[in-house]
C-alpha cells in the first residue's frame, strides 16, 4: 500500500425514494428558515412544488439557472436572494442548476440544499465553472461545496434516456479518470469502481424500461459516487479535452464527456494499466474498446462529428488542449492529441 491522504467530503447525504419530503427538516438542519428555490425554466412547475412543499420556509423560486453559469445570471438571483432575504439557496435538477446555487453561496456563503435530477455529479464536488464574456472558467473553494444533497430517485423517473445515457457517461467519465490520479487514495478507488459497476448494471436497463425504480435508485447512488471522485481527486486529459471543446467550440456537455470517454481511455489505458485493470474487466477486458461498445450497447452518441464540429475545427482543438501543461499518467503531445480527436471525430473504435 501506497501512502496517501484522505479528505473526505463534509456533506450530508440523504438518499433513497421518497427521501426529496425531508427537504424541510435539511433546510432547519441548516438553521434557515428563508430558502430560495432554484430551477431551470424546463424545471419550474417542480421548483414551485417543491417551494410549495417548503411553506413557510420558502421565499419563492428563481427559475433562470442555465448551462454553464453565465455571471449575468447569478447576479439576477443574486439580486433576488437580497430582496428576498434568503438564508439558504434549494437547488432542484442537473448541473446547470446546482452551479447557480454554488455560484450564490461562492458569493454569499449561503448554505446550500441540492437535490439533484441528473448524473452530473455537481452537488457533491468544490468545484464551480461559470462563464463570461464567452470564457468559462473554474473555481474550486470549500463555499461551494453544497452542505446537504437530497438524492431521491422518484425525482429522475422522467429524465429522458438520452439524458440518462449521456449525464451516466459523463459521471463514469469522473470515477475512471480518478482511477489513475495522482491524488487517488483507496476510498476514491472504492467509490470510483463501485460508481462504475453502478452505472454498467443500471443504464442498459434503464434504455429499455426507463421507470424501471431499482436501475434508478442504482444509477443515482452511481452519480454519487462518480461525483464524489470528481470533488475530492484531481482529473486529467479526459477532463481537459472536454472543457476545450464546450468551452471553445460550445459542444453539448455531457454528450461530450459520453463520445470522449472510451477515446481518452484507451489514450491512457497503458500508461495506467495497474490502475485501470479492475474498471476494464467490469466493461469486458479492454477499458477504450469495452467502454466504446458499452456506450454503443446503450444507444449514446459516438462521433463528435454529430454536434456540428468540422474536421478542420480539430486543429484548434488539439492547440487549445496542448496549450497548458497539466498532468496525465501518458504524456501528451499534439500530434497524438490531434488523432485522439480524429477517432472520436468519426466515431470509430478505438483500439
Ligand atoms: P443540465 O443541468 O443543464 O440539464 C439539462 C436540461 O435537462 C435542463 O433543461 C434541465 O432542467 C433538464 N432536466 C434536468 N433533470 C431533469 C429530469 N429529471 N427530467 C427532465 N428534465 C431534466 O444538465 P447536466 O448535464 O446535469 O449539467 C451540465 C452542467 O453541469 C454543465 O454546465 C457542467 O459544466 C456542469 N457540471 C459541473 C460539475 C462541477 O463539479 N462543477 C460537474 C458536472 C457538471
Amino acid at each position: 500500500m501506497k501512502s496517501f491522504i484522505y479528505a473526505g467530503s463534509p456533506a450530508r447525504i440523504l438518499f433513497g425514494s421518497g427521501r426529496s419530503a425531508d427537504v424541510s427538516s435539511a433546510v432547519e438542519s441548516l438553521g434557515c428558515r428563508r430558502a430560495l428555490v432554484l430551477s431551470t425554466p424546463h424545471q419550474k412547475a417542480d421548483a414551485e412544488a417543491l417551494s410549495e412543499r417548503l411553506g413557510a420556509l420558502s421565499v419563492g423560486v428563481f427559475s433562470g439557472a442555465v448551462m454553464h453559469t453565465p455571471v449575468d445570471v447569478t447576479e439576477k438571483a443574486l439580486k433576488v436572494a437580497q430582496e428576498t432575504e434568503a438564508d439558504c439557496v434549494v437547488s432542484l435538477g442537473g448541473g446547470s442548476t446546482t452551479g447557480l446555487g454554488k455560484a450564490i453561496a461562492y458569493r454569499t456563503d449561503l448554505p446550500q440544499v441540492v437535490i439533484p435530477t441528473t448524473y452530473a455529479g455537481s452537488e457533491v464536488t468544490p468545484i464551480l465553472g461559470q462563464t463570461e464574456g464567452g470564457r468559462k472558467t473554474t473555481v474550486r473553494n470549500a463555499s461551494i461545496l453544497p452542505e446537504v444533497v437530497i438524492y431521491d430517485p422518484d425525482l429522475t423517473l422522467g429524465l429522458p434516456v438520452g439524458m440518462s445515457v449521456t449525464s451516466g457517461l459523463n459521471a463514469m467519465a469522473h470515477a475512471v479518470e480518478g482511477l489513475y490520479a495522482q491524488d487517488r487514495n483507496p476510498v476514491s478507488t472504492l467509490m470510483a469502481l463501485d460508481g462504475l459497476r453502478a452505472f454498467r448494471d443500471s443504464l442498459p436497463i434503464l434504455v429499455k424500461s426507463p421507470h424501471d425504480p431499482d436501475a434508478r435508485a442504482e444509477a443515482l447512488y452511481g452519480a454519487w459516487l462518480c461525483g464524489t471522485v470528481l470533488g475530492t481527486v484531481g482529473m486529467a486529459l479526459h477532463h481537459k479535452i472536454c472543457h476545450t471543446l464546450g468551452g471553445s467550440f460550445d459542444t453539448p456537455h455531457a454528450e461530450t464527456h459520453a463520445v470522449m470517454l472510451p477515446h481518452t481511455a484507451a489514450f491512457n489505458a497503458e500508461a495506467a494499466e495497474e490502475e485501470l485493470t479492475a474498471a476494464a474487466k467490469l466493461f469486458g477486458g479492454s477499458i477504450g474498446g469495452g467502454l466504446w461498445d458499452f456506450a454503443k450497447s446503450i444507444g449514446a452518441p459516438l462521433s463528435l462529428k454529430d454536434f456540428g464540429l468540422v474536421e478542420t475545427d480539430l486543429d484548434r482543438a488539439a492547440d487549445i488542449a496542448v496549450e497548458n501543461p497539466y498532468w496525465n499518467p501518458r504524456p501528451i503531445d499534439r500530434i497524438s492529441i490531434r488523432t485522439l480527436l480524429q477517432q472520436a471525430w468519426e466515431g470509430v473504435r478505438p483500439d
